[in-house]
């Protein structure tokens, strides 16, 4: 697929700091090491429904991840997919009388649109599951080859993953095993399909069935499981042991404990992702945002009513990646203000020396992405601005610079 068009990241004068991230795998925050080209797989978007601020707060997460290994000097290998066939789909498809192949491909473009609004950079791979059928047909009888899978004898020959076959399974979320069995339930597996060895053996080919598309393979007509999908696109373009596997908390189980173990069974190598990193959920008003309770806001929403996308990115960063949080109009309000205060500040002709700011705005993002201390940094030297002056003429150009580049915000 095509990613959205390139959003230019300008370089900032002075000295980068490396990054550290909390790594969901490690339980602790863990220095990023990586090579000249660092590389990143952030799982995307089902497109069924437009993007929520949920979506868009995982993704401008690590859009900052992205950015500040920018400043470090390493090129940046980014890929990310789009889960352009899975139940949920066909589910909503159906609900509105709708051809699910045009749902998706509507969603997918109002998605590339919120996030050039939002200026995240895009990844230079952008891989739909469809388009990468032949690749996860290939991985699929690789691993009934090797017996990490089995098909199941049923009327629906469906193809299952043995979930402990690459010996390592568990390492990446921790669960223990009630917790990894609530979530398998609770999050699209299907513990009490008949047949199979075990409830957690992960989905990888289901098999046609009447009503539901399917694609013609040497492993009989179906499509494709979620996890393998993720493990497929990745390795094929990233390699194992890339730098960090990202997504939203709730992918942590089972959707990237299996990714791994797909990945780890195909290559019999070890771990898939270096890191493995994970953003906090968005609620509203203090209750969860999720299509059930119908509170779910969405970016091109708040886009439709004139809502400047950098409000929308410096509301959301004004809180950690981590943490669940909730989305408030007064979130908005202040990220509105905060915006206005920013411009007017590096509209003026000179003002205090800005080194020190962007020197802790560098400081605050490589530890985990500090947003709320980053963002304070420049509030900092604004006010000052505004209060007292200064008569650094640089200082205005480098802010703005410094902002764009390591906060994505422009000013
Ligand atoms: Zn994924």
């Amino acid at each position: 697929m095509q990613p959205w068009s390139s959003v230019p990241v300008p370089r900032v004068p002075g000295t980068p700091r490396p990054l550290r991230l909390f790594d969901t795998s490690a339980g602790s925050v863990e220095p990023t090491e990586p090579g000249a080209v660092a590389r990143m797989y952030v799982c995307g978007i089902t497109p069924y429904d437009a993007t929520h601020l949920g979506h868009a707060a995982t993704y401008l997460a690590f859009d900052l991840v992205h950015r500040v290994w920018l400043d470090n000097g390493h090129q940046v290998h980014y890929v990310q997919n789009v889960t352009d066939i899975d139940d949920p789909l066909l589910e909503r498809a159906e609900r509105d009388h709708e051809d699910w192949v045009v749902l998706a491909m509507r969603e997918t473009a109002l998605f590339r649109e919120d996030m050039e609004a939002l200026r995240v950079v895009p990844p230079a791979d952008f891989v739909g599951a469809v388009e990468s059928i032949p690749e996860i047909v290939e991985a699929v009888g690789k691993l009934l080859a090797s017996g990490a899978a089995y098909r199941l004898d049923d009327e629906h020959p469906d193809i299952y993953f043995r979930h402990r076959a690459s010996g390592r399974f568990g390492y990446e979320s921790n669960y223990d095993d009630e917790t990894m069995r609530g979530f398998f339930a609770e999050r699209g597996g299907d513990p009490d399909r008949a047949g199979k060895e075990h409830p957690l053996d992960a989905l990888l080919w289901r098999a046609a069935r009447d009503g539901e598309p399917s694609w013609e393979s040497e492993l009989g007509p179906g499509r494709p499981g979620w996890h393998l999908e993720c493990s497929v696109i990745a390795l094929n373009r990233l390699g194992l042991g890339f730098d960090v596997q990202g997504g939203g908390s709730d992918l942590i189980f089972p959707h990237h404990e299996f990714s791994a173990a797909h990945a780890e069974s195909l290559t019999g190598e070890f771990p898939f992702a270096k890191h493995y990193v994970h953003a906090g959920m968005i609620g509203l008003d203090g209750e969860k945002m999720s299509k059930s309770k119908g509170n779910l806001v969405f970016v091109s929403r708040l886009r439709g009513d004139r809502v400047d996308p950098m409000a929308i990115r410096l509301a959301l960063l004004d809180g950690h990646y981590r943490t669940d949080r909730s989305w408030t109009a007064d979130a908005l309000t202040a990220g509105a203000a905060r915006l206005a205060r920013w411009r007017q500040a590096v509209e003026l002709e000179s003002a205090p020396s800005a080194e020190a700011a962007v020197a802790e705005l560098r400081d605050r993002l490589s530890d985990d992405l500090d947003t709320q201390r980053a963002l304070r940094a420049i509030d900092a030297w604004a006010e000052e601005a505004l209060t007292t002056g200064g008569s650094d003429a640089g200082a205005p150009a480098l802010i703005r610079t410094a902002v764009d580049a390591l906060l994505g915000v422009e000013l």
